[in-house]
């Protein structure tokens, strides 16, 4: 087995990201001791019962203690009150990092809180699904996905080194970045198209008159992909959208422009128009595909439902 990057990690909150990173840390041989915590009793037994951590702790005060390395793995609009809560147990020369969608109120949220002698490298994996838990998670969820690390002024580039070593242990390629850059370009691939599918599958929902049968019966690839996005889990995108507020409303502006001029073009029978412009959103997904960021394959290499 390979040399562990850290001797003892804390996962604070036990969800998805948690999970999978519990699972690819085992599978790289990455962390001698895992220690971790959820706020609910309910996930705490669940960790338990299927060997997720090598000890689940009844407090996070108690999950941190001794750690080298703490993840908060909680849903971005709660990392503040954690960070209060754990930043008294931390051992001097600890690394605290994140796994939080949005950067820059992570930042303002936790740092404050983070005694000197503790390192703060802020970090967001670009890989996810639509499911939530503790069993959700998979040691796969991270391979060739992108990790953006985010460090802060002042980070030590030995643990932001530490940490880059630990992401890509864990199958993902690194990149560093800055805040705000990364809470606009999240806002545009991840933020933006979460609130427009949570619109499009409302907005069926609410045509009454399809939705109790034809709208599912027929569910065709657009919309029912929409769906998927749709079922994410709503404390998460909650605190997204409440704490992204400046990016995501300047992509939803631009966004509005946008569909309007589609809107325009529908109207008034400007076939060139639509077609220059899904001509150009054609290449955007063959890009995609290039940077091998998802399959060429049918309905994204998905079986055919059975009939
Ligand atoms: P999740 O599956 O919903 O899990 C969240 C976990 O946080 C749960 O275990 C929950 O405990 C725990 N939690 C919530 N508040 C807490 C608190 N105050 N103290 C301790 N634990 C607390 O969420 P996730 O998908 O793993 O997301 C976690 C973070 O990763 C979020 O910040 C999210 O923005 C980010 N992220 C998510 C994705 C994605 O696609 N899902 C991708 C990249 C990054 P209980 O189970 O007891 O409620």
């Amino acid at each position: 087995m390979s040399t562990p990057v850290y001797n003892r990690v804390a996962l604070i909150g036990l969800g998805l990201i948690a999970s999978s990173m519990f699972w690819a840390m085992k599978r790289g041989g990455l962390a001698g001791e895992v220690t971790g915590f959820a706020k609910s009793e309910a996930s705490r037994e669940t960790a338990r019962r299927i060997g997720l951590c090598d000890r689940v702790c009844d407090s996070a005060a108690e999950a941190v203690a001794d750690a080298d390395l703490v993840v908060l793995c909680v849903p971005v609009g709660a990392m503040g009150a954690v960070a209060k809560e754990i930043a008294p147990h931390l051992k001097a020369g600890a690394t605290v990092t994140d796994v939080g969608s949005v950067k820059r109120d992570v930042i303002e949220a936790v740092g404050p809180h983070l005694p000197d002698g503790v390192h703060f490298v802020p970090a967001h994996p670009l890989a996810g699904t639509e499911h939530s838990g503790p069993e959700s998670g998979f040691a796969e969820l991270f391979d060739n996905r992108w990790c953006l690390l985010v460090p802060v002024e002042g980070s030590d580039p030995e643990a932001v080194a530490q940490l880059r070593a630990l992401w890509e242990g864990m199958g993902a390629n690194v990149d560093e970045m800055d805040a705000d850059h990364h809470d606009l370009v999240l806002a545009v691939t991840s933020h933006t198209p979460h609130l427009i599918a949570y619109t499009m599958v409302g907005v069926a929902d609410d045509l009454r008159r399809v939705t109790d049968s034809e709208v599912i019966k027929y569910s065709a690839a657009g919309f029912r992909d929409f769906t998927r996005i749709a079922a994410s889990d709503p404390t998460m995108w909650r605190d997204v959208f409440l704490t992204n507020k400046d990016a995501t409303l300047e992509i939803l502006g631009r966004f509005t422009e946008e569909l309007f001029a589609l809107q325009r073009a529908i109207r008034t029978g400007d076939g060139e128009h639509l077609h220059q412009y899904f001509t150009r959103t054609r290449e955007i997904r063959r890009g995609i595909i290039e940077a091998g960021q998802d399959t060429a394959a049918p309905n994204f290499g998905r079986e055919a439902p059975k009939a």
